[in-house]
C-alpha cells in the first residue's frame, strides 16, 4: 500500500498479531501436528543408535540374530515414522488452508467495507495480490512451523546430545561451527529481506498494470496501442524478474556457503574419531552413528536457516494482511437501523474535498433542500462538483463541512444499509455483472417476481430491446455489460434501481448516451410510475432536463442559482452560457432532431 494509507493501517503494520485469530480456530490440529512430529523425528533419532547396535554387535561380534532382530525394530521404526510424519502433514495442511480460507474471507469482507478512497490508496492490484499471494505465504508458513520448525530443533539438540553421549570429543566440531554459520545465516537474511519487500511491491505494481491493462482492452485496441501497454507492463515485469533474480543468486549461495562449513566440520569429526579409534576410545559403529547423527545436526541448521527465511518472507506478507484487516472503515454504520422518514435530501452549507487533495474544496458552502418526490437536475461545466455532490448522499464520501441529511436527518446516523437501502443509485458508465439480463437486474433486489422486473424494465425503457434478445430475460451477458450497447447497459442499470423501489434515485449522468426521444420517455414514464420518489439528475444536456421540477445549476463547487428552466434563463449567466453552449452544438442539434424522428 503506498505510504499515506494512513493512522489505521500503520497502526495494523504492527498488529500482525490480528492475524493469529485466525489460525486459534484450528487449535486442535495445530496441537496434533508436533505429536506426530515427535513420533517422526525420536524414530530418526533412533536410526543411528540401531545401526550402532547391527555394526558393533551383530557384525563384529558375528551374531546374525542382533542383526535380524535390530533391522527389523529399524524397519518398525521406519514404519512408524513414516506414520508419523504423513499424520503431521495431514493435520497441519488442514489448520493452513482452514487459515489461509479463513483469512482470505475476513479480508474480502473487510475490503468490502473500505470506503472508496480506502480501497484506491490500497489499490486494487495491490489487494489481489495480498489476497492470494500473501495468502498463500502465510499458509505455507504455517504448514512448515507446525511440520518444520519444532522438527529442526529437536533434531539438531536431539542428535547434539547423542553425540555427546557418545563421545562428548566429537561434539567439539559441532559447536565450534555454529558460531560462522549463525553469522552466514543473519548476514544472508540482511541482504534478503529487503529484496523480498521489493518483490512483494513489484508484484502488486505488475498485478495493477495487468488489471488497468485487461480492464481497458478496449480502449488499447482502440487506440492500436498494444506495443505501448506492453511495453509498460514488460517495464514492470522486467523490474519483478530483476528482483527475483538479485534474490535467485543471493539464495544460490546460502546452500552452498552453509555447506562448506558442515563439511570442514563433518572431516574435523571423521579426523577426529579416527585419531579416538585408533586408541580404541570409540568403536567403527559408533563413529558410523556420530557421523549421521551429525549430518542430522547439519541438517536441521540448514532447515533451520531455510525455515527463517521463509519465516521473515511470512512475516512481511502478515504486515501486508495485518495492514487490511486493521484498517478500519472510514465510513461507518451510524446507529439508526431504520429507514429515512421520508424522501426529502438536504445539503446545509456542505463544503467537501477529496481526502488527501490538496487546493481549492470541490465543494464549497452547498445550501440545497430536495421535498418528498421532487424531480431536481443539477447541472454545470465539467468538474463543477456535480458527481461529488451526489456521492455524498449515500455517504461514498463523508461531506468535510457542513452536513448532508435524508429524510430530515444527517446521512451519518443511518446505518450505512438503511440509508443505502432507500435509494437508487446509477453511476456514470454504470457497471453490469456477468449473468443473465434478469439476473443482473435482480442485483436491485434479488427476491423480485418476473412481473415486477418487467415493469422496471419498462420504465427504463429497456423492454423492447430485452424482449429482442435471443433469449429475452434469460440472455447471458458478458462480465461489465461489454456485449451491450452503452445505452443498454445504462437502462439496464436503471431498471436495476428501480427495482430497489427506491424513495431516493439518483442518476448521475445516467441516460448520456441513450437517444434524446428516448430519454424523455423514460422520464415521463419515471414522473407517471415513480411518484413519490424523489429523483436527483445530473445532466450534461440541459434538454433532457429542462422538464424536472427544479435546476440546480453548480459553478466551481458552489451553487449558481436554483430554479426553473425559465427563471433560470431570466436569472442565471452560468446557466444561459450552458443553455447557449448547447444549442450552438451542431451535433446536439442533429441529435435531437434524430430523436424527434425516432419519436
Ligand atoms: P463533475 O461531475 O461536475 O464533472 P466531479 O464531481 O466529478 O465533477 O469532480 C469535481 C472535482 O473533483 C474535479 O476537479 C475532479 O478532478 C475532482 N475529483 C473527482 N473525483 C475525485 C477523486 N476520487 N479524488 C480526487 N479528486 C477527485
Amino acid at each position: 500500500m503506498n505510504e499515506t494509507t494512513g493512522q489505521n493501517a500503520t497502526e495494523g503494520a504492527v498488529r500482525v498479531r490480528s492475524l493469529f485469530r485466525y489460525l486459534k480456530r484450528y487449535w486442535f490440529w495445530l496441537a496434533l501436528a508436533p505429536a506426530a512430529m515427535l513420533l517422526e523425528t525420536a524414530m530418526d533419532l533412533m536410526q543411528p543408535a540401531l545401526m550402532t547396535d547391527i555394526v558393533d554387535v551383530g557384525v563384529r561380534e558375528l551374531r546374525p540374530e542382533v542383526v535380524r532382530a535390530t533391522g527389523w525394530r529399524m524397519l518398525l521404526c521406519a514404519a512408524l515414522g513414516a506414520l508419523g510424519g504423513m499424520a503431521c502433514t495431514f493435520v497441519s495442511s488442514r489448520a493452513a488452508t482452514g487459515f489461509g480460507n479463513d483469512l482470505r474471507k475476513a479480508l474480502f469482507a473487510r475490503v468490502q467495507r473500505l470506503s472508496f478512497a480506502q480501497t484506491d490508496r490500497f489499490t486494487a492490484g495491490s489487494l489481489t495480490t495480498r489476497l492470494t499471494n500473501d495468502v498463500m505465504t502465510m499458509q505455507f508458513v504455517v504448514v512448515m512451523l507446525t511440520r518444520m520448525l519444532l522438527r529442526s530443533p529437536f533434531l539438531l539438540v536431539g542428535s547434539v546430545v547423542l553425540v555427546l553421549r557418545t563421545d562428548w570429543r566429537l561434539a567439539l566440531p559441532l559447536v565450534l561451527s555454529a558460531p560462522p554459520l549463525a553469522w552466514i545465516v543473519v548476514h544472508w537474511m540482511r541482504r534478503m529481506m529487503p529484496l523480498f519487500a521489493a518483490g512483494q511491491k513489484r508484484t502488486d505494481e505488475l498485478s495493477s498494470a495487468m488489471q488497468e491493462a485487461l480492464e481497458g482492452i478496449r480502449v488499447v485496441k482502440a487506440f492500436a496501442a498494444e506495443d505501448r501497454v506492453r511495453g509498460s507492463f514488460g517495464a514492470r515485469n522486467e523490474a519483478l524478474a530483476d528482483t527475483g533474480l538479485q534474490s535467485g543468486m543471493l539464495g544460490a549461495t546460502l546452500g552452498p556457503a552453509l555447506q562448506f562449513v558442515q563439511q570442514v566440520a563433518l572431516v574435523a569429526i571423521v579426523f577426529l574419531a579416527a585419531r579416538e579409534a585408533d586408541a580404541g576410545l570409540v568403536k567403527v559403529g559408533q563413529i558410523a552413528a556420530i557421523v549421521n547423527w551429525s549430518t542430522q545436526v547439519m541438517m536441521s541448521l540448514v532447515m533451520l536457516s531455510f525455515q527463517s527465511m521463509h519465516f521473515s518472507r511470512a512475516m512481511i506478507s502478515a504486515r501486508r494482511l495485518a495492514e487490511v484487516v486493521c484498517t478500519e472503515p472510514e465510513i461507518r454504520d451510524g446507529p439508526r437501523a431504520d429507514p429515512p422518514a421520508d424522501a426529502s435530501v438536504e445539503l446545509r452549507g456542505v463544503s467537501f474535498s477529496y481526502p488527501g487533495a490538496s487546493g481549492d474544496p470541490v465543494l464549497r458552502g452547498v445550501d440545497l433542500r430536495v421535498e418528498p418526490g421532487e424531480h431536481v437536475a443539477i447541472v454545470g461545466g465539467t468538474g463543477s462538483g456535480k458527481t461529488t455532490l451526489l456521492s455524498l448522499l449515500p455517504r461514498f464520501y463523508d461531506v468535510t463541512g457542513g452536513a448532508a441529511l435524508v429524510g430530515g436527518r444527517d446521512v451519518r446516523d443511518y446505518r450505512l444499509d438503511a440509508l443505502r437501502g432507500a435509494m437508487g443509485i446509477v453511476m456514470q458508465n454504470p457497471r453490469l455483472f456477468s449473468g443473465t439480463v434478469a439476473e443482473n437486474v435482480r442485483w436491485g433486489r434479488a427476491d423480485a417476481s418476473d412481473e415486477e422486473v418487467l415493469r422496471v424494465l419498462r420504465i427504463a425503457q429497456a423492454d423492447r430491446f430485452v424482449a429482442g434478445f435471443p433469449a429475452g430475460l434469460a440472455t447471458d451477458i458478458a462480465q461489465g455489460g461489454t456485449t451491450l450497447s452503452g445505452g443498454q447497459r445504462q437502462r439496464l442499470a436503471i431498471a436495476r434501481a428501480l427495482l430497489r423501489r427506491p424513495r431516493i434515485l439518483l442518476l448521475d449522468d445516467a441516460t448520456s448516451a441513450v437517444d434524446p426521444a428516448t430519454e424523455r420517455a423514460l422520464r415521463a414514464a419515471l414522473r407517471a410510475e415513480a411518484a413519490g420518489t424523489t429523483v436527483l439528475t445530473v445532466a450534461q444536456r440541459v434538454d433532457s432536463i429542462r422538464d424536472a421540477d427544479r435546476i440546480v445549476v453548480l459553478d466551481g463547487g458552489a451553487v449558481a442559482g436554483v430554479g426553473t428552466h425559465d427563471e433560470l434563463l431570466a436569472s442565471c449567466p452560468t446557466y444561459r452560457e450552458i443553455v447557449d453552449s448547447q444549442s450552438t452544438d451542431p451535433r446536439e442539434d442533429s441529435l435531437t432532431e434524430a430523436g424527434k424522428e425516432a419519436r
